[in-house]
């Protein structure tokens, strides 16, 4: 049962808040919380925190922050906003995606000032959609280190964190507010704790497969490649509170995964000047409308695969990132001197390969234009020797979830708050609209970390 309505049950322990999930939603919750003098638990469900966000390359767009000043770069919360819309082409709720864009800078000076995080701005290319570079990350680049220096600040914080602990169902009285939860340990036992406020930090539905063939059948037959414990709970409880959801349809997917090795190829190689072919050595898309939505065209391609093909410059590029370092150690990376070497290279047909290699400088001349709306004007041409590795389109997470307020409070159908009830990142409704090319990249991360601190504040309101 995901929710007991029962209003004379007793709690013992009993938290003012309580956060269920540690992946970055959580932990910067938690850290927020603290901040405003609550004490916090976090509950996990896993033995270690990693989530999603553990999973992922950990860069958090974020507009006007120092790092883009002390580098020269002019942002500003209205201009990523306005990027945010373009790119979902204004389905998401405008007031939460000013109220995000606003909290974006701020949470990552925060996190930096405050809690000690090293951040970065990544720079050297433009993921599609983003008028100007705002991702940070940690100097490591990746979402495992993201995650360790959010747990060390935690550590340093204060924070209470319960891991091996699945929360299984909600309490809560006749006037919707929640009093603890039950979670279930690995050998079957049980325990209750009661909260003054519950932050829904454990993300969306992207690992059960059976509410994404519900919600979105089109990525349903595709691979998975966020965590695996990510199913659904937050939708399943906030339904039975009466909460609203919202753009369940929507997704980040991906475009670029190296198959059968399972690694994430960066998108920079295609922002760069990369193409992607299929078995016959031909172009099928626009690679730079969108990495999320470029999932589903590599999928409709013979065996479900592509193959992202570039040039040394782009290689080296591609070695600053820690997941193609992986692949190219594995021997996913294939080269060859000449278009016709790397064709043989990765069994694809020369002559077709040779074909849209000659079409490309007809695009990057100007003397012709892309079929398919591509601008190859403003990249180096690609140059002997020549890359190529074999990828195919998956699902990351899922994008849709219980609408919040611009302070991470869910709301009934009726747009009224719950009285103690709050959610961000994945179990939030995101700022992508309903469709899979509506995902700006770092959405993900963005809803994650910003309403994060958002519904950790406000739930220390109510838990001090
Ligand atoms: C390969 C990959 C690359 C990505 N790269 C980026 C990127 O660079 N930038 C970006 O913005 N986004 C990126 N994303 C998306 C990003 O990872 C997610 O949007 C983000 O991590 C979500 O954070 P979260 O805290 O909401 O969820 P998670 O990090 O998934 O954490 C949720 C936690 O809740 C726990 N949990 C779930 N249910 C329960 C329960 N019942 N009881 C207790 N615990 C529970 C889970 O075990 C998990 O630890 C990427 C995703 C993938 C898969």
């Amino acid at each position: 049962m995901p929710v007991v309505f029962d209003a004379g049950r007793r709690f013992d322990p009993h938290v003012p808040v309580l956060i269920i999930g540690a992946g970055a939603c959580g932990l910067v919750a938690a850290l927020a919380a603290r901040d405003a003098g609550a004490e916090v638990l976090v509950v996990e469900r896993d033995a270690t925190p990693a989530g999603s966000t553990a999973l992922s390359s950990g860069f958090i767009p974020a507009a006007h922050t120092r790092f883009q000043r002390e580098r020269g770069i002019a942002d500003s919360p209205e201009r990523f906003a306005s990027d945010i819309q373009r790119k979902n082409h204004g389905e998401a709720d405008a007031r939460l995606v000013e109220a995000v864009c606003r909290a974006s800078g701020p949470t990552i000076e925060w996190l930096a000032d405050r809690h000690g995080i090293e951040f970065v701005l990544v720079e050297g290319f433009l993921y599609p959609g983003h008028s100007v570079p705002r991702m940070h990350a940690v100097p490591e680049k990746t979402g495992a280190a993201l995650m360790a220096a959010l747990q060390r600040a935690c550590t340093a914080a204060g924070v209470d964190l319960l891991t091996s602990a699945r929360v299984t169902t909600l309490y809560a009285d006749a006037a919707r507010r929640v009093r603890g939860v039950e979670l279930e340990r690995p050998d079957g036992s049980s325990e209750a704790v009661g909260c003054d406020a519950l932050v829904l930090a454990c993300s969306g539905f992207g690992g059960n497969p059976d509410m994404v063939r519900q919600h979105i059948p089109e990525i349903a037959s595709a691979l998975y490649f966020g965590h695996a414990g990510n199913q659904g709970d937050a939708v399943r409880w906030g339904t039975a509170l009466g909460a609203a959801v919202k753009d369940l349809t929507a997704y980040q997917g991906h475009g670029s995964v190296a198959t059968p090795h399972g690694i994430l190829i960066t998108w920079a190689l295609l922002m760069e000047g990369g193409i992607q072919v299929n078995a016959d050595g031909a172009r099928f898309s626009n690679e730079h409308a969108g990495y999320s939505e470029q999932c589903l065209p590599v999928l409709e391609q013979p065996g479900s695969v592509a193959w992202t093909v570039y040039d040394e410059r782009l290689h080296r590029l591609g070695l600053e990132f820690e997941d193609y370092r992986q692949a190219h150690s594995l021997g996913a990376i294939k080269r060859g001197e000449t278009i016709e070497a790397l064709a043989v290279a990765c069994g694809l047909p020369a002559a077709g390969l040779r074909a849209t290699f000659a079409d490309v400088e007809r695009c990057a001349a100007a003397e012709a234009r892309d079929r398919f709306g591509r601008d190859f004007t403003t990249k180096p041409r690609l140059a002997p020797p020549y890359y190529g590795v074999k990828v195919t389109g998956a699902l990351f997470h899922t994008q849709g979830g219980l609408l919040v307020d611009e302070r991470a409070c869910v709301l009934d159908s009726r747009g009224l708050p719950f009285p103690n009830l709050f959610a961000g990142g994945g179990a939030a409704c995101g700022l992508s609209g309903a469709h899979v090319w509506g995902y700006l990249s770092g959405n993900g991360l963005l809803s994650a970390v910003t309403l994060g601190r958002l519904a950790g504040r406000s739930a220390a309101m109510l838990g001090r």
